[in-house]
């Protein structure tokens, strides 16, 4: 399964097409959640009256066929506009409430993974997200490889060429699952889901191991000869003049709800000025990090990376800002799947393994090493080298380990550690400095290893 996604240049009446139809996905989840409610209520109140189990209003089914059924039951009195939009629309926004309820129930008898999970809300119109789903119907690309045909909605201009998801198309190698159109920042995107046969590969040097340090001040640092991968400054052209953009915003007269305020023209025009920038940034970060993630999965039969704990860190205030420009959650993902597309192999080190402490020359390990220190110097063995290039070194010894089978590993971000020896004593120490509240909340999803730690 593979994504294709294209930015849509669309005219003002394809527009308020796409967006009623995004409205009729949003006025059948909302009916659906209503009707749902009101079962529930009504159940809730017979039980009150002392009324047994057995004999109370049956309670409405939450799957997708259930409530399309009701819908289209229901649909000529509560939407008697319903004939304007493809049936995909209702489809879409049941599909996403059956989920929605599905989710809520699994977690709430605790068959779902992760944070509680709130009972769906109704959807508000101005903040919802415009999207519908499509599944069935005239899903196409057209030969000029630059339009895209939905059903009802008709034909629409992508903004590049859809060339790569075309051929796959032609030679049978791609097939069209679903097609969801959805407006971010004021631009509409269609993503295609598709069904992908992928040719097996080879990486460029299969025998080759990288480890690859990632940063703040650089975006990657690498342990052989590949050059430092830097933030771009193009980025941070784009950061200045976004604070830019975001200072003019807040010093036009901006909407309050409370107030009952209406924001100003000149508002509205800084207000999208900044969200184009927001956008163009946003896909300057994206570019580079599928730049740097592609031409590694390529060449590299083995990569090891660091198991960087972003929520956690995320939480420094100070770090955070530059953190999530870094995007290594992304990272992480992005190599994850095209080291498995391109035959590679990923190796993601334990959280605690102590890879810029360590000489990567001799194994002693500092006690500390503060962020400010960009040099490492071994006081055991003399020697003095890049902070980071250490640390890459040390994530390249790793894999030789790991490949040796001298320790259990950790493959494409899911599974078992690799830590070998030493990292379970750097584990207490960070623990005693930082307190173990704080610590088993940063790192709350991973809380097999924690109970390891607090013993
Ligand atoms: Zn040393």
């Amino acid at each position: 399964m593979q994504a294709f996604r294209y930015a849509l240049d669309v005219t003002p009446s394809q527009e308020r097409r796409l967006l009623r139809h995004a409205g009729a996905a949003r006025a059948a989840y909302n009916w659906g959640l209503a009707h749902v409610r009101a079962n529930l209520a009504q159940r809730e109140a017979e039980r009150t009256y002392g009324l047994p189990e057995d004999a109370l209003t049956p309670a409405t089914s939450w799957s997708m066929y259930a409530l399309r059924k009701e819908w289209n039951k229901a649909k000529h009195r509560v939407a008697p506009w319903w004939a304007e939009c493809s049936k995909e629309a209702y489809a879409s926004g049941l599909t996403q409430l059956a989920a929605a309820l599905a989710n809520w129930s699994r977690s709430r008898h605790g068959d779902r993974a992760g944070r509680r999970v709130e009972f769906p809300r109704f959807k508000a119109k101005r903040r919802a997200v415009p999207s519908v789903r499509f599944t069935t119907g005239a899903i196409r690309l057209e030969d000029g490889r630059h339009h895209v045909t939905l059903p009802v909605v008709g034909t629409l201009r992508t903004h590049e060429s859809t060339r790569k998801l075309h051929r796959r198309i032609a030679a049978g190698t791609g097939r069209i699952l679903s097609a969801t159109v959805r407006r971010e920042t004021g631009r509409w995107f269609v993503s295609f889901t598709c069904e992908v046969d992928r040719a097996v590969r080879v990486p460029a040097r299969p025998a080759a191991i990288i480890g690859v340090d990632l940063g703040v001040k650089k975006l990657a640092v690498f342990s052989d000869d590949r050059p430092d991968v830097e933030n771009t400054r193009r980025l941070k052209k784009s950061a200045r003049r976004l604070r830019i953009a975001s200072r003019r915003a807040s010093r036009r007269q901006g909407p309050d709800r409370r107030a009952g305020r209406a924001p100003s023209a000149r508002w509205r025009r800084a207000d999208a000025s900044r969200a184009r920038l927001h956008r163009r940034t946003a896909f300057q970060r994206k570019d580079a990090i599928h730049k740097l993630t592609t031409s590694l999965a390529r060449e590299y039969g083995v990569i090891v990376i660091e198991d960087l704990n972003v929520a956690g860190m995320l939480r420094n205030r100070r770090l955070s800002a530059a953190l999530s420009d870094a995007a290594f959650g992304e990272i992480r993902r992005q190599l994850a799947y095209k080291t498995a597309w391109n035959g590679g192999r990923l190796i993601i080190a334990d959280r605690w393994y102590p890879s810029s402490k360590t000489c990567s020359a001799c194994g002693v390990v500092k006690p500390k090493l503060p962020l400010h220190i960009r040099t490492f110097t071994c006081d055991s063995c003399g020697l003095v080298l890049d902070r980071d290039r250490n640390a890459a070194l040390n994530l390249a010894a790793l894999a030789k380990h790991v490949i040796a089978g001298s320790g259990p590993e950790m493959e494409n971000g899911r599974g078992a550690a690799v830590r070998p020896g030493r990292a379970g004593q750097v584990a207490e120490k960070r623990q005693s400095r930082t307190g173990r509240r704080r610590i088993r909340r940063e790192s709350s999803p991973d809380n097999g290893r924690i109970a390891d730690i607090e013993k």
